[in-house]
């Protein structure tokens, strides 16, 4: 989900990353999807944040006047018209917050994307490959390869996520650590049967352009533990069938995990650190996807000013 404004309850310096984050996403996506050929699956379908009854529309609407006065565009809708504009609702609902500038995108058609794109440049890719360490070395770095291989480089991007500071650093950096969540895939719902994405409390619904629909989530403090858990699988199937029981099968085709990658610091890290060639960005937490054209364009212009 690409959703700056249903994300944030306060207005504050991660909406305003958020906003500016998101103004760039179309560009960076017409700049990749050229650069690769490679189709991305990304869409500015506005998301549908809902309110359960009277007294939750009516919590979001003074949210979302806040935020208006930030800048971010949105509109109150009725039962009535939320109705009109997904006629898939199981329950009764109260209405909704319309955000028209938000969207969606399949993370995994942006990387495989980077990965075809950087195959026409003078770049390197080292997959499965886990570093250990890095190191000052001389006015550059060496980075320590779990083979035992030594990659010797002008400049270093620690873009680790949850385990970014489980790497050997050469400085004291903010503890990075995994906040775990389960998604749910659906096959079935026929290609722009959701036109939204939906939240609703801890639910949401995001479907992607060939149909395929994700429903989400949990979030849970236990470290890097992979399991999937079949009460918290059962939990987000019947949140999800609650909500959209005329969209989705009763139960999910795929399951996952994923670690969103939290820190100890009230904002992402990115950029360079002190005067040193090693730059920082991690610590994205449940916003990495929303805030990647803009962390590659800040560390792209440290990285710049650096070199000049
Ligand atoms: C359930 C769930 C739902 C989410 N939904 C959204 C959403 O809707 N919108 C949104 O914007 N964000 C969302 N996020 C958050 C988003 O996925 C993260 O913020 C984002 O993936 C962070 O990107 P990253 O590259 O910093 O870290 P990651 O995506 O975690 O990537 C880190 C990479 O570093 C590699 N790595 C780790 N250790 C080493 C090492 N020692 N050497 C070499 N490589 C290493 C890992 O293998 C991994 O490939 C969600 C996350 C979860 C878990």
């Amino acid at each position: 989900m690409l959703v700056p404004g249903s994300e944030f309850e306060e207005p504050g310096e991660e909406l305003q990353l958020g906003m500016d984050s998101m103004a760039l996403y179309p560009a960076f996506v017409d700049e990749l999807r050229e650069a690769s050929g490679a189709a991305i699956d990304f869409a500015m379908v506005g998301t549908l944040e809902i309110g359960g009854d009277e007294a939750d529309l009516d919590r979001l609407r003074q949210r979302a006047d806040k935020q208006r006065a930030f800048g971010v565009p949105s509109t109150v809708l009725s039962a009535g018209e939320l109705g009109a504009r997904f006629a898939g609702f199981s329950q009764a609902l109260g209405g909704a917050i319309f955000y028209p500038e938000e969207g969606q995108v399949d993370p995994r058609t942006v990387t495989a994307a980077l990965r075809q794109a950087f195959r026409a440049l003078p770049v390197t890719l080292l997959e499965n490959q886990a570093i250990t360490a890095v190191r000052i070395a001389g006015d550059g770095v060496e980075a320590v390869c779990a083979n035992g291989d030594r990659i010797a480089a002008w400049r270093a991007i620690l873009a680790a996520g949850a385990w970014a500071t489980q790497i050997e650093l050469p400085f004291s950096l903010p503890r990075a650590y995994p906040i775990k969540g389960h998604l749910l895939g659906y096959r079935g719902p026929a290609p722009g049967s959701l036109p939204h994405v939906l939240r609703y409390h801890e639910t949401y619904i995001v479907q992607r352009q060939s149909g395929y629909t994700i429903a989400g989530t949990s979030v849970e403090d236990v470290g890097f533990d992979r399991g999937i858990d079949a009460g918290t699988v059962a939990d987000i199937e019947g949140r999800a069938h609650g909500l959209v029981g005329g969209l989705l099968p009763a139960t999910s085709t795929d399951q996952w995990v994923g670690f969103r990658p939290a820190a100890e610091s009230p904002l992402p890290l990115v950029g360079r650190h002190e005067d040193s060639p090693l730059y920082l960005a991690y610590g994205h937490f449940r916003n990495g996807i929303l805030w990647a054209p803009l962390t590659a364009e800040r560390l792209a212009g440290a990285l710049t000013s650096a070199n000049s």
